[in-house]
């Protein structure tokens, strides 16, 4: 049976670990596998960790260490697998009315911005192609769902990016004035309101794609001219859906459902197990959003009665997509290789307390 994070079992939150190959740099600076999964797909992972030295003749920790997950993805799975195994059954719930929240954590160069957005050209027959990530793959099963469905529909998309606490719009088309953009609470509305965004109504998969793919282009060019700027900033990609339907008692029932398709700064930036390094502090390196985003979904899962929402930009904007009935998947990506394993033992920790 496929993992469907959409079950309605105790938690909306589910996490997977997707673990990549190594990198060339890997290779070639001999850094060993240190990461085992149950081939492409499974429910663990084992991580190797380095001897620790023994006290006074008493080891204390054993060289190998596994933990469970709601799936866990190796080196083979590839993107169509995520995609059906992990998203597609979110975007059902999507249609169906509901929000749903995919985030992608984990450290710089584990394959973050690959799983979401991935390629996003075009096949020659107009498709995704065998590398696109997430986001173009939810685009394109979202208007063959709903082109074929016969309701009476329309899609909406933004796209924006949360850098040192600051939202800038990814898809307005003026050259400034997008950044610095503000939200508002709106009481009569249920919820938050970020003032002068645009909410882009798309036509098709190809349009969707489309302003996918400059978005994207805007985030990259930020990122070749600061140096710091694409592991610290996190992009959210959100997409609403309106369908109306007639029943047959002939009443219009219409359903809106959210998904927003989250790619986080990377998650080396809030250092092991969120804790506040003074250092890391003063040098203003702490991301508030990240580390908050950690707190949020603790208390979620502890079924706290003080949700810190209010905290950071990102758990402010995705406030209604978090929590209650919307189904929350973390995808935590890794590393294989020995040389980052402090990193990776920091996302399994994270990840572990996110369940
Ligand atoms: P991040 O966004 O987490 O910093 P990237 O997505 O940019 O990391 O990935 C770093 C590099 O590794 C990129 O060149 C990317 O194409 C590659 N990569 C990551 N994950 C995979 C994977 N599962 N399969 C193939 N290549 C991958
Ligand atoms: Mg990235």
């Amino acid at each position: 049976k496929a993992f469907n994070p959409t079950d309605a079992g105790e938690s909306n939150i589910k996490v997977v670990i997707r673990c990549r190959r190594r990198s060339e740099r890997e290779i070639l600076e001999g850094s060993p596998i240190i990461i085992s999964t149950e081939g492409a797909k499974g429910q663990n992972i084992t991580i190797q960790t380095a001897p620790i030295a023994s006290v006074l003749g008493v080891v204390t920790l054993p060289p190998t260490r596994t933990y469970p997950f709601d799936a866990v993805f190796g080196p083979e799975a590839d993107q169509a697998m995520i995609y059906q195994d992990v998203v597609y059954p979110m975007l059902d719930e999507v249609l169906k009315g509901y929000n749903c929240t995919l985030f992608a954590y984990g450290q710089t160069g584990t394959g973050k911005t690959y799983t979401m957005q991935g390629d996003v050209s075009l096949s020659p027959l107009g498709n995704p192609t065998a590398q696109a990530g997430m986001i173009p793959r939810t685009l394109f099963k979202l208007f063959h769902q709903l082109e074929s469905s016969g309701c009476d529909y329309s899609v909406k998309i933004s796209y924006v990016e949360l850098y040192n606490e600051e939202l800038r719009d990814l898809i307005a088309t003026e050259q400034d004035g997008q950044s610095g953009l503000k939200i508002f609470d709106d009481a009569s509305k249920r919820g938050v309101f970020i003032q002068g965004l645009e909410d882009t109504p798309v036509k098709d998969f190809n349009h969707a794609l489309t302003l996918l793919a400059k978005g994207s282009q805007k985030r990259q060019i930020a990122a070749t001219k600061f140096n710091d700027h694409s592991s610290r900033s996190h992009s959210v990609f959100a997409i609403t859906v309106h369908c109306k339907e007639t029943s047959s008692l002939g009443d219009d029932v219409l359903k809106v459902g959210k998904f927003n398709l989250v790619d986080l700064a990377g998650s080396e930036n809030i250092g092991r197990s969120g804790a506040e390094n003074k250092r890391a502090r003063e040098a203003g390196m702490i991301n508030q959003s990240l580390l908050t985003l950690g707190r949020v979904i603790n208390a979620l899962v502890d079924k706290s009665s003080h949700v810190p929402y209010r905290e950071s930009k990102l758990t402010r904007l995705l406030q209604d997509s978090l929590g209650g009935r919307t189904k929350t998947c973390i995808i935590a990506t890794v590393s294989p290789a020995r040389s980052n394993m402090e990193e990776t033992l920091s996302t399994l920790d994270y990840a572990l307390r996110a369940k």
